[in-house]
């Protein structure tokens, strides 16, 4: 009997795929490029070009497509045929390796952020050889970097990719200078954990603000929310079971371990993890894991919403990003290790990792940070804006006792030592170190940094950039301390000196209270932890020199495609704000207004059929209805006013501020007058489907 895992991998073009299908001198050169030690040549790529085709083909793909990431966050492609007439004029099928390695998508109408101009406007795709070619619904996908006539980087996966060789190079540096020469490369794990809600596809359809902008804008509260926490790992209803079970056949067959799934927070809320692997291919298979997501939901008559905030009252959905960093023998540097002096290292990455997130916090908020995400961070819920790091009690325990007590220097001593260990309890550090604090924006959970701001919709590639780029100038600035000091031990006495002032200098980043807490956001404010409450003014920090400096000096992003980046953001966020503030108004001409006047005329005519009897409900009905439909239409006008001031400004960020002080709330001012007329809403008049019914009819 076939086992349920069986076809795992099989729509992917692996290694033991090309293994099998190419002459060995191919595949050894493939190899090679991957490592980053060689280059294809012409006939290689032809040939790795001419089995990929037989092996799709195999499997009845018509179609090969440059799978692309641009700079607005998802993923993009275009299709194209094998199919060409040979010199008879019949259909034969061709793919050479300069159509796998090169591609020119007509991509004009990308948003460049002003890299390309028009006359030039043309970007080029090339394959990312590290990560793995699949097939996805009858398409061949290449995963490819999109960069523009000047080499400027048109997308967020060319960035992400140099940041990981940067942090490469900086994290093996140090790994080195401890002792291990071992080591060549380093690279990331990352985890990425995806929540999101699902709900009936009929009550979706009906609804024009989650059709167009993937949350509800309005909607009273359920008369129940998540107060009995009864959903949070739950049993799985059925319906969404068989529509689980069919995504992880899907990602099994991708080569994604989908591995855990349950029921979150909230009701109608979910997450499934997949298994870590290296933090672009993570990055990759996130991005499909969505669309899986997306499309299944539709073929099992739900819909999947992957917005931040699709409801008001309840939990809304994040992506928690899992990040360590892991030696090529497959040493994990955020885990403490067995031997003592392993510690040490383990204790300078740590302090690395501290320093980094303390330098450069705004960065952080931002890279995960998008418009829907403004209704989660620092909102009341998980997580606030404000960054800091739970390490645990554990760690912080014998971090702070190393900052405290100054144990001698113990000159002399400068032979080599395997239990070189000056400081107690550092000899071994429990594995499951479970203790958890869910209000936490980064925590320590083990061998791990858990990143849990991103947003559920957001692409991880930038937050990951963001986090390689922090760590490896960290990392960078303690290797330049040991260089050139002769004897291990005294490199070690070094470190710990240079983790007691790195603890004492950033020991404000730490954090292990109540994350939601009025108290926090005071506290934090005294320790002189920035608190930028939205995405646009977050997006700011890409004007910074110490950030614009940090990303030149390591070569990730030119100055110029930092403010291509900004730009692209600033005009994202106008432009989903319109959206929204055109849904809203669309809704309360066509469904709301005509709705609550309707009942009003249908209480109106109760009330005068009943004579001076009519029961005096009818009455006090109408003159509620009666303020409501004004407040409703006043506050529709108002809102209309602001926005059309907002947008009075050639800037996109003025534009955005103003959006965000102005016109969102007085979203919300309308929200509540259209929400309080649902709670006294009868069925005969309004249609739009209600949280009780999307939240609960699963
Ligand atoms: P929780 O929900 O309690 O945070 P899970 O086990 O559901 O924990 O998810 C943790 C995620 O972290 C998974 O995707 C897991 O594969 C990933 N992970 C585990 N170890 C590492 C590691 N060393 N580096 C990166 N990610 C990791
Ligand atoms: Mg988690």
């Amino acid at each position: 009997m076939p086992t349920p895992y069986e076809g795992f991998g099989s729509l992917v073009f692996n290694e033991d795929e090309m293994k099998d299908r190419l002459p060995g001198p191919v595949y050894d050169s493939w190899e090679k490029t991957v490592a980053n030690e060689g280059t294809l040549d012409r006939p290689t790529a032809d040939a790795i070009a001419h089995a990929m085709k037989r092996w799709a083909m195999e499997q009845g793909v018509t179609h090969f497509t440059h799978w692309f990431q641009p700079m607005t966050g998802g993923t993009a492609e275009k299709h194209d045929a094998f199919l060409e007439p040979d010199e008879q004029g019949e259909p034969i099928a061709r793919f050479s390796g300069k159509m796998l390695i090169k591609g020119e998508p007509d991509a004009s109408s990308f948003p460049s952020g002003g890299l390309r101009a028009t006359f030039e406007a043309r970007g080029y795709t090339y394959w990312d050889v590290t990560s793995p070619v699949f097939i996805k619904e009858n398409v061949l996908c290449i995963p490819t970097i999109f960069v523009s006539y000047n080499g400027e980087a048109l997308d967020k996966k060319e960035p992400l990719l140099k940041s990981l060789e940067v942090l490469s190079t900086s994290a093996t540096r140090l790994v080195n200078l401890f002792g291990d020469k071992e080591v060549k490369s380093c690279n990331i794990s990352v985890g990425l954990e995806q929540e999101y809600f699902l709900i009936d596809r009929k009550y979706f359809d009906q609804r024009l603000d989650l059709k167009l902008t993937g949350r509800t804008l309005f909607g009273a509260s359920a008369a129940k929310r998540q107060e009995l926490d009864d959903h949070y790992f739950g049993a799985i209803p059925t319906k969404v079971q068989s529509f689980m079970t069919d995504v992880n056949q899907q990602l099994w067959k991708l080569g994604i371990y989908a591995k855990t799934e349950h029921n979150e927070a909230a009701p109608a809320q979910f997450e499934l993890a997949p298994i870590f692997c290296k933090g672009n291919i993570a990055v990759d298979q996130n991005q499909v894991t969505m669309d899986i997501l997306r499309k299944t939901a539709e073929k099992h008559g739900l819909a999947c919403l992957l917005h931040e905030k699709p409801f008001n009252g309840i939990n809304g959905s994040g992506k928690h990003n899992n990040y360590s960093i892991i030696t090529d023998n497959g040493q994990n540097l955020f885990d403490p290790g067995k031997k003592p002096a392993d510690n040490i290292r383990f204790l300078t990455f740590i302090c690395a990792f501290i320093q980094a997130v303390d330098e450069y916090p705004v960065l952080l908020r931002m890279s995960a940070s998008c418009t829907g995400n403004d209704h989660r961070l620092g909102a009341l819920e998980a997580p606030p804006a404000i960054i800091s790091i739970f390490l645990g009690s554990y760690i912080e325990d014998i971090l702070y006792s190393l900052y405290q007590d100054h144990p001698s220097q113990k000159k002399g001593k400068t032979e080599d030592k395997d239990d070189f260990n000056p400081v107690a309890g550092l000899s071994y550090i429990p594995h499951d170190n479970t203790d958890r604090n869910r209000t936490s924006p980064v925590a320590f959970t083990g061998n791990k940094f858990e990143f849990r701001m991103l947003g559920s919709s957001m692409s991880a590639s930038f937050a990951n950039t963001v986090l390689n780029c922090i760590m490896a100038q960290s990392l960078n600035a303690i290797s330049d301390q040991l260089d050139g000091i002769k004897y291990l031990q005294d490199v070690r006495e070094k470190a710990l000196e240079i983790c007691r002032n790195l603890i004492h200098e950033h020991k404000r980043i730490l954090f292990s209270g109540d994350g939601y807490s009025e108290a926090w956001v005071k506290e934090a404010k005294r320790r002189g932890l920035p608190n930028v409450p939205s995405f646009i003014e977050s997006v700011e920090i890409l004007k910074d020199k110490k950030v614009i400096d940090l990303f030149t000096s390591l070569g990730v992003y030119t100055e110029k495609e930092l403010e291509a980046n900004r730009k692209i953001m600033e005009e994202q966020y106008d432009r989903t704000m319109d959206i929204e503030v055109r849904t809203l108004i669309e809704m309360c001409r066509k469904d709301v207004l005509p709705a609550m006047s309707a009942e009003y005329n249908f209480y109106g005519e109760a009330a005068k059929n009943g004579g001076k009897d009519a029961p005096k409900f009818l009455s006090k009905r109408m003159s509620q209805l009666s303020e409501l439909i004004d407040n409703v239409y006043a506050a529709t006008e108002k809102m209309t006013v602001l926005w059309k001031e907002a947008n009075s400004s050639e800037d996109d960020f003025e534009t955005g501020k103003k959006i965000y002080y102005t016109v969102a709330p007085q979203m919300e001012v309308l929200r509540k007058y259209i929400d309080r007329y649902e709670e006294i809403a009868s069925r005969q008049f309004y249609h739009m489907p209600l949280y009780e019914e999307m939240l609960f009819n699963i």
